[in-house]
């Protein structure tokens, strides 16, 4: 059984670090990765070679191996070269975009989506959302800091006393965590929203104030995500929201409705009270973001606020998040490939969640 890394086109990242070599002969699995695809994670060709892996081109890779990887999907053309009945895994965010599935449904491959891993207690060591979320969460908190031109902590000085920051965080899931202990740790005084009544526990014990919104839609059918709220609901929670971000230095945004649009919560007219010099992070600019002047990919400012659109901070921690991401790879393929056979056992919640698309 072998598997083919391939090299990332869209991203910093690589989706097998060299330390994985230990499992994988483990499982009966000959690694084989592409020529350069670790050297921008720290991770070069040799490294790869010394822990046992071989190296060969992109087109082998495609064309001869059994399992191939990327974090981002390859073009069709490249899908046509892969073997039939090979497992390709990768990430096609078929919750935004279901149209994909009927168009997978074309290659001779099976197609696993670990963005479809479902976000339970078993499935956790392979949830790649989760991860590159909490590495998001993080670097978000250090962006803003970077672009805010004032310190976090409080800080007594013989020059005068200079009050800690306000932190705002919209959304309180894995990244949004992730942020608040992130800007309490470097001594912000730090408030969360969120829908979810299970939030407000998790927040609190971080040391944040949760900032409640009554009557939001319940959640508990939901497998754990947000519910869409009402249109009032919306309303009163974009008035609050107003209240505090005047108060607020930094607002990290990271609220999302799984296959929805995501909510606006901060208005143009909320930027143009904001304090000059504030700085927002949206992570759910690739969603449509929670700020209505968000552009994604881009950092722009308006009325003096700064405002940083991206969903993919992770990818900045690319390090952290190649040897992450590989783990979560590792423990998927635990369940998949036992003495170098792979079966796509669908009687297995995780396998038959992830599994997009069947081999004809
Ligand atoms: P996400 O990225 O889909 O959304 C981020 C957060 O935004 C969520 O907490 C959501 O409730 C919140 N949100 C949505 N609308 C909002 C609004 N109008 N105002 C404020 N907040 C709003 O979420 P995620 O981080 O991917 O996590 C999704 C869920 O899965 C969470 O409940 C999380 O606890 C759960 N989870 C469970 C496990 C597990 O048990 N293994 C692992 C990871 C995540």
């Amino acid at each position: 059984m072998v598997l083919g890394i391939l090299k990332e086109q869209n991203f910093n990242r690589v989706s097998i670090a060299p330390s994985a070599t230990k499992k994988l002969t483990a499982m009966g699995i000959k690694p084989v990765i592409e020529h350069g695809a670790g050297e921008k994670s720290g991770f070069s060709d040799h490294l790869y070679v010394e822990n046992g892996f071989a190296t060969a081109s992109r087109e082998d890779i495609l064309s001869k191996t059994d399992i191939v990887l990327s974090i981002s999907p390859v073009a069709d053309a490249e899908m046509h070269k892969m073997k039939k009945d090979a497992i390709y895994i990768s990430m096609y965010a078929p919750y935004q975009n279901a149209e994909v599935v009927n168009h997978l449904a074309s290659f001779p491959v099976n197609v696993v989506s670990m963005d479809m891993i479902p976000r339970t207690t078993l499935a956790q060591s392979m949830d790649i959302l989760s991860s590159m979320a909490s590495l998001a969460g993080y670097k978000a908190v250090l962006k803003a800091a970077d672009h805010y031109n004032n310190m976090f902590p409080m800080m007594m000085t013989a020059a005068g006393t200079i009050p800690p920051t306000k932190v705002m965080i919209l959304g309180a899931g894995v990244a949004g965590l992730q942020a608040i202990a992130t800007a309490k740790r470097l001594g912000a005084v730090v408030e969360a929203f969120d829908t979810r009544a299970a939030a407000k526990e998790e927040v609190m014990s971080l040391g944040a104030t949760f900032v409640e919104v009554e009557g939001a839609a319940d959640d508990r059918g939901a497998g754990g995500y947000a519910v869409q709220q009402s249109d009032e609901y919306l309303a009163r929670q974009r008035a609050l929201v107003q209240e505090r971000a005047l108060k607020s230095n930094i607002v990290i945004a990271t609220a999302q409705v799984r296959g929805r649009k995501a909510p606006l919560l901060i208005t143009e007219d909320t930027i143009n009270n904001m304090k000059p010099g504030s700085v927002i992070v949206d992570l759910a600019a690739s969603t449509g973001g929670n700020c209505a002047y968000t552009e994604n990919n881009k950092t722009i400012a308006k009325n003096g606020v700064i405002i940083i659109g991206n969903s993919d901070l992770a990818d900045e921690l690319n390090g952290v998040a190649s040897t992450l991401y590989s783990n979560n790879i590792l423990n998927f393929l635990q369940i998949v490939v036992k003495d170098g056979v792979a079966t796509l056992n669908e009687e297995n919640e995780i396998i038959k969640s992830a599994l997009i698309s069947k081999a004809k």
